[in-house]
C-alpha cells in the first residue's frame, strides 16, 4: 500500500529507538540517509530502502533538504496554564530585591494564584494557546501540563478542564498533572492542613472522576510542603490510579529524591540540591530525573542540577522547559538543550534523548519520543544536518517542519 507521505533527503533519521544498554549515541538509533514513510498518521517505514510499492500517485513527498529528522519533542514538565504575568517582579529582581522579600509582600507565586483563580476557563484557554503554538513551532508535539495556580478545589479543576479543552483545540498532545500542593493558598495560610485535606478528599477524587490527570505532583521544599504533608495526598493519588511526579531538592536538600524513590515516583524533578544519597536512592528505585535548567538560570539560584553525576550513576535524565510565570518564562526548548550541555554536564546526544525518548519514558507512553513503525508520525525536520547543532547553536531554532500525526503544522 503506498504511503500517504514520504520524507526523503535527510542527512539522517534519528529514531531514538536504539538498544537500551547502548551508549547515548547508539540509543539515538541514527539511520544515515534514512527515509520515513507515513500512513494514516503513523510511521509505516523507517530505513534506507522503502518498498517499491511505497510510493504511489497519492503519496506526498517532503524533501528534508539535507537536514536531519527526529521524533517530536516531549516537554514533560510545564505549568503553561496560568493567568497574569510577573514582569514587574522580574524587574524588581533585576534591581536587586530578593524573591523572598517580594514573596513576603504578597508577590511571587501568590500573584499567579490570585490571577489564575480569578480567570475563567475561557480566559485560561486563550492565554495558553499562544504558549502551545510557540512550543509546537519548536518541535514539541507532546507536553505535560500541571495545575497548581488555582488555590481552590474549583479553580484547580478549572485549570485541568482548560488543559482538556486545549488538547482538542490544537495539535500538541497534552497530559494533565494535578499539582495542588504547589503553594499554600492565602486563604489557608493559618490552616494549611485544611488545604491538604481538601486536596486529598475533594480535589483528587473529582480529578479522577472526570479523568483530568494522569499524574499527581507535589512541591516538596522547606518553603512549600514537607514530606510528611505530601505523603498522604500522594498515597491517596496512587490509590485512585494516578502516578506520582515530584518537585524536589530545588532550593534545599530535604531528602526529596529519597521520598520520590520511596513512593515509586515516575520522576523526581529539579534536583539542583540532590545529595549523593538521593542519587543512589533514585538509581536503586529506577526513578527518572527531570532537569529544568532554564529555571535554574531564570531564578538565579545555583548550582545547576548534577546531570553528569546522575547519568554516571545510572539514573535516566530528561530535560524540560518548566514553562511557568515565576521561574522559567520561556518556551525555548533549544535554550534548555544548550544549558543541559553547558551547565548540567550532558553531551549533545544525552540532551537530545532527554527531550525525546527519556521524556517519553517519564510520561510512561510506550514509543513516545521515538520514531518506530506503528507509532505516531510526530516528527521534526531540521535545517541543521545533525542533532549536535541544536545545543551548539543554542537558544535558536533550526526547525524546518513539524509534523503531528503525519500532518504539517508549520
Ligand atoms: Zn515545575
Amino acid at each position: 500500500v503506498p504511503f500517504d507521505l514520504l520524507v526523503t533527503g535527510a542527512s539522517e533519521v534519528l529514531t531514538c529507538d536504539g538498544p537500551a544498554q547502548g551508549t547515548a549515541e547508539a540509543r539515538l538509533g541514527a539511520v544515515r540517509r534514512g527515509v520515513v514513510g507515513v500512513s494514516q498518521g503513523r510511521v509505516a517505514f523507517v530505513g534506507t530502502d522503502p518498498p517499491r510499492d511505497g510510493v504511489g500517485p497519492g503519496t506526498r513527498l517532503l524533501d528534508a533538504g539535507g537536514g536531519f529528522v527526529g521524533p517530536g519533542f516531549v516537554d514533560c514538565h510545564t505549568h503553561l496554564v496560568f493567568a497574569g504575568d510577573r514582569a514587574e517582579e522580574f524587574e524588581r529582581r533585576c534591581r536587586g530585591e530578593s524573591y523572598l522579600q517580594i514573596a513576603a509582600e504578597g508577590g511571587g507565586i501568590q500573584r499567579s494564584l490570585e490571577a489564575t483563580s480569578a480567570a475563567t476557563e475561557d480566559a485560561l484557554v486563550a492565554l495558553a494557546l499562544p504558549r502551545l503554538a510557540r512550543l509546537l513551532a519548536q518541535g514539541v508535539t507532546t507536553a505535560e501540563v500541571k495545575s497548581g495556580y488555582g488555590g481552590t478545589v474549583e479553580a484547580e479543576l478549572r485549570c485541568l478542564r482548560a488543559v482538556r479543552r486545549l488538547a482538542a483545540l490544537q495539535p500538541v498532545t497534552l497530559v494533565g498533572t494535578v499539582l495542588a500542593l504547589h503553594a499554600v493558598p492565602v486563604a489557608y495560610r493559618e490552616r494549611r492542613q485544611a488545604w491538604i485535606e481538601a486536596v486529598r478528599d475533594e480535589l483528587l477524587p473529582a480529578v479522577c472522576r472526570e479523568g483530568l490527570a494522569r499524574f499527581c505532583d507535589a512541591y516538596v521544599e522547606q518553603a512549600a510542603f514537607s514530606p510528611e504533608e505530601a505523603t498522604p495526598v500522594l498515597t491517596q493519588a496512587r490509590r485512585l490510579g494516578l502516578e506520582i511526579r515530584l518537585h524536589v531538592d530545588q532550593l534545599t536538600a530535604g531528602g526529596g529524591a529519597e521520598l520520590a524513590a520511596r513512593l515509586g515516583a515516575r520522576s523526581a524533578d529539579h534536583l539542583e540540591q540532590i545529595s549523593p544519597a538521593g542519587v543512589a536512592a533514585l538509581r536503586a528505585a529506577g526513578t527518572r530525573a527531570v532537569l529544568l535548567p532554564t529555571s535554574t538560570l531564570f531564578g538565579r539560584v545555583r548550582p545547576y542540577a548534577p546531570g553528569r553525576a546522575l547519568l554516571d550513576a545510572g539514573v535516566p535524565v530528561a530535560l524540560a522547559t518548566n514553562l511557568n510565570p515565576g521561574t522559567s518564562m520561556s518556551e525555548n526548548v533549544f535554550l534548555a538543550l544548550g544549558l543541559g550541555c553547558l551547565e548540567n554536564g550532558l553531551t549533545p546526544a544525552e540532551a537530545y534523548l532527554g527531550f525525546t525518548r527519556t521524556a517519553g519514558e517519564v510520561l510512561g507512553v510506550p514509543g513516545l519520543g521515538r520514531l518506530t513503525v506503528g507509532g505516531p508520525a510526530d516528527l521534526v525536520v531540521y535545517r541543521a544536518d545533525s542533532y549536535r547543532q541544536l545545543p551548539y547553536h543554542f537558544a535558536m531554532s533550526d526547525v524546518a517542519e513539524v509534523l503531528k500525526a503525519g500532518r504539517r503544522c508549520s
